[in-house]
């Protein structure tokens, strides 16, 4: 009987769903021994990872500070789950709130040096919530086109008006506020853009958010633990921490973990508490993510040798790699893009590095401009010099395979 019925809905298939029957390009990718995506780790986010049986060097990952297994962050994620339990069955607005929340958005608040801050499921529902509660019917959101797919779903969301202006690109930023003198704007950008590793020109975008009275929310995701001689993000870097409106962020990368936040003036975090979609409809952060993350802001503070570890790291990768001939683009942070001018090409990279033993991430429009793709590297803290070096070899040989090596070492 049951399988009958499995037949009749496999013959009246519903229409809506042909696009899945027809999407076949995974599958043919795989055939090809092409497909980058989903390849499954058995081991945790460490330089070197094991994935289909092999040990490989992973470079890739956003754990920048390499917290994501240290002691007291594992202790600390431990000791919440037999205090809390395994999860909050409930939004932060009803039930789901616990000190230990509150005392993370406290901390990220002193530490980030605003009144106040709300934590998120994600880093994704924080920009969701952040632009789609802010931008109200009759505000306009300004976007940088390289913003992050979160923002830009954000705005998706918002009933407000959408114009963006060229990457990092002042003078067309000023262009769109000039052309909407009479709309209320809210410019949001990312600190560091997380595909070409570049830094946002916060200097040249503050002075032209003030001028035009504009609001701007700075994404501080890859910018946390990372920039900023106290790891405050792009702000700190710039010396502009008083000039932004909100931060946005996550903590699944320099943190550790995983969940987001927006801090900022009190009343807009209350405002935020209280229209932000994606925090008020989703259950809360489960008590390890909380603190495992709380654990992880404490050693960001007091070790600092940990971001001159990842700087040194980065500037080793990205010099080395600018030595073999590879385009490093507008790179100037741990994340080292190398960019190619076809999907093609990135993915033949991909696979010869992976079959090298280096993890890396292919990485294709929309991600980042038509007609362009690249291989995202990122450092971590922990990775050692000998593993870059095996990196960098790895770069070379499938490079001369390849025909894209300009000049050997
Ligand atoms: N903003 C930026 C710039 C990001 O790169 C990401 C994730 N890659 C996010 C937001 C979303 O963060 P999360 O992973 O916490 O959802």
């Amino acid at each position: 009987m049951k399988l009958r019925l499995v037949e009749a809905a496999a013959l009246k298939r519903p229409p809506v769903l042909d696009k899945c029957h027809r999407f076949t390009r995974p599958a043919r990718m795989a055939s090809a021994g092409l497909y980058p995506y989903f390849h499954a780790l058995m081991s945790a986010q460490e330089p070197e990872v094991i994935c289909q049986g092999r040990q490989m060097i992973l470079l890739c990952s956003n754990n920048y500070l390499g917290l994501s297994t240290h002691p007291d962050v594992v202790r600390a994620a431990n000791v919440a789950t037999r205090h809390y339990g395994t999860g909050c069955s409930g939004s932060r607005f009803l039930n789901g709130t616990l000190d230990l929340h509150e005392e993370l958005e406290s901390r990220l608040a002193n530490f980030l040096g605003t009144e106040a801050a709300v934590i998120f499921p994600t880093g994704y529902q924080a920009n969701l919530g952040i632009v789609s509660a802010l931008a109200g019917r009759d505000d306009l959101v300004v976007l940088d086109k390289l913003d992050h797919a979160s923002i830009y779903d954000g705005s998706r969301l918002s009933v407000g008006g959408l114009q963006r202006f060229r990457h990092n690109n002042v003078e067309d930023l000023e262009r769109v506020l000039e052309t909407n003198l009479d709309t209320p704007a809210l410019v949001i950008v990312d600190g560091v853009y997380s595909m070409h590793g570049d830094v946002a020109n916060l200097p040249g975008i503050v002075d032209v958010c003030q001028r035009y009275n504009a609001a701007l929310v700075v994404d501080d995701a890859h910018a946390l633990g990372v920039l900023g001689a106290g790891g405050r993000g792009s702000a700190e870097h710039f010396q502009l921490e008083h000039q932004v409106d909100v931060f946005a962020g996550t903590f699944s990368k320099s943190l550790a973990s995983i969940g987001g936040y927006a801090a900022g003036a009190a009343d807009v975090i209350q405002y935020l508490k209280h229209h932000a979609r994606p925090l008020m409809f989703s259950a809360s952060l489960p008590p390890a993510s909380v603190a495992a993350a709380l654990a992880a802001l404490q050693i960001l503070t007091r070790e600092p040798q940990r971001r001159q570890r990842l700087w040194d790291n980065a500037r080793y990768l990205r010099e080395g790699l600018e030595a073999l001939g590879f385009d490093t683009g507008p790179s100037s942070t741990p994340i080292v893009p190398v960019i190619l001018d076809s999907e093609d090409k990135a993915l033949q990279m991909w696979r010869r590095l992976f079959e090298c033993g280096i993890f890396t991430s292919p990485i294709f429009h929309p991600a980042v401009p038509q007609g362009t793709a690249l291989i995202r590297t990122s450092c971590m803290a922990t990775h050692t010099t000998e593993q870059l070096e095996r990196v960098l070899e790895a770069f070379e040989r499938s490079g001369r395979e390849l025909d894209l090596v300009r000049n050997y070492r």
